[in-house]
């Protein structure tokens, strides 16, 4: 047995930073044990507590974080791993546990972390079967899912069985599970696929100054600007990599209360980002802030689509009127069939209405909703069922609304437009929040 202690004494300027702690593992260890303590939890007079969590490496990459959790021990075997962790030979080697700052209030912060390493056999060692579930294909349609959620492996207070659960009582097709910083939960989660369930693996990337979502991977992502990385290069890693990446909540409370939440990356505004997600948890004044956003980066001349994610940390209690849903038209019912209709922003985000559209051009060339007209006049044709009293549709052409419908009884509606560069189409209820917006279908001027 060894057992390794690490101090220090940190200040509010020590916010934000990543503090390496080097330890080395030799031959024959079984188990990995290591402990944080940290005082005080809330510096006096500070309104909010201090906020740091750890990230475990290997001499070969992550091991996990559970970010935001009040438990920060770490137990490692060859077979098991605390929750945020990853299990898996305990290589001998260099490891480094670091201390995530995301937050020191007050002068006044100690901190320590034990390292444990024992040579000792663990009893009941042994490998945990998480067998992949598996979806049998479809084929082409309209797909709904939620492409957001956390789990108890970083701060949601749901195992991941719950929140297969979560999936399967509110009949979405597709789920995306993104925890802070670690992939720990998704071998698990795939294996809750079935004929009626599509799961998609992700993470969200939870730095200091703004948060994206990598949908469709399995592999840890770097999210951290170390060695000279910026945003757009993180980005471009996990586009690379064949995930989607989608910045996440951009107009969200930010520091000190909602620590790194809002998107604060000057060079990715939105630099090479495809997609945005303009609507977080249940609709509210943030998120009207995203879409605007949004709009303006279109108008800019940005090709991007936009998402929708509950955000989900708990089970949904009672009536969640005002989360949306992404519906998705995917030529496959799976991971990369849902992945590729979203790329191509062949989705709506909806809050309860269904639309279906008709859009043509001007030579008769027809569209689905994120693809390009290659004429400059969009004639559309639309049917919204679950319409309710006072929903009004708002017709958008390159971010300004050129028209407000109140639909007759047939809720159908039609016009043409002549946008420069896009149009959405939006449903609002009587008090104004959205409950329905489509992505843009583009024209070929400019
Ligand atoms: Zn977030
Ligand atoms: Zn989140």
């Amino acid at each position: 047995m060894q057992t390794i202690e690490f101090t220090g004494k940190l200040t509010e300027s020590d916010t934000k930073r990543h503090l390496s702690h080097v330890f080395t593992v030799p031959e024959g260890v079984q188990s990995i044990t290591i402990e944080l303590t940290h005082a005080p939890h809330k510096a006096p007079g500070q309104p909010y507590p201090n906020q740091v969590s750890l990230s475990l490496f290997d001499s070969n990459g992550s091991r996990g974080a559970r970010h935001n959790n009040p438990d920060q021990s770490i137990r490692l075997t060859h077979h098991t791993a605390s929750k945020g962790y990853l299990p898996g030979t305990l290589l001998p080697g260099e490891w480094d546990v670091v201390l995530d700052t995301h937050r020191i209030l007050g002068d006044d912060f100690t901190y320590t972390i034990t390292v444990t390493l024992s040579e000792e056999e663990v009893p009941d060692d042994a490998p945990i079967d998480h067998t992949p579930g598996t979806t049998v294909d479809r084929g082409p349609g309209w797909y709904r899912g939620d492409l957001h959620s956390h789990t108890n492996h970083t701060d949601g207070k749901l195992d991941v069985a719950e929140l297969a659960q979560y999936a399967r009582d509110f009949k979405l097709d597709f789920l995306a599970l993104t925890d802070h910083n670690t992939v720990s939960p998704l071998a698990e989660f795939y294996s809750y696929a079935n004929d009626d369930l599509v799961t998609i693996g992700g993470m969200e990337l939870t730095t200091y100054y703004g948060h994206c979502l990598a949908l469709g991977t399995s592999e840890w992502q770097e999210w951290r600007l170390v060695k000279g990385l910026t945003m757009p290069d993180l980005a471009q890693r996990i586009m690379d990599s064949g995930a989607f990446y989608v910045i996440a909540h951009p107009r969200s409370i930010g520091d000190p209360r909602c620590t790194g939440c809002r998107w604060e990356f000057d060079d990715m505004m939105p630099g090479n980002a495809p997609a945005v997600e303009v609507w977080n948890g249940l609709w509210n004044e943030r998120n009207a802030e995203g879409v605007a956003l949004f709009y303006e980066w279109l108008n800019a001349g940005h090709r991007m689509v936009c998402t929708a994610g509950t955000d989900l940390h708990a089970y949904p209690r009672g009536n969640i009127r005002g989360a949306a849903v992404n519906v998705v038209y995917a030529e496959h019912y799976s991971a990369e069939g849902i992945l590729a209709g979203l790329r191509k922003g062949n989705s709506y985000l909806s809050a309860g209405p269904m639309i279906e559209m008709k859009l043509s051009d001007e030579n008769g060339n027809v569209a689905r909703i994120g693809d390009t007209l290659p004429g400059s006049n969009v004639s559309y044709n639309i049917t919204v069922s679950e319409f309710e009293p006072g929903d009004t549709l708002r017709v958008i052409a390159d971010g300004t609304v050129v028209e407000t419908i109140t639909p007759d009884g047939s809720h159908s509606m039609s016009g043409r437009y002549a946008p420069n560069r896009w149009m959405t189409f939006e449903v609002h209820d009587k008090a104004g929040d959205m409950r329905l917006i489509t992505n843009p279908v583009f024209v070929n001027r400019s």
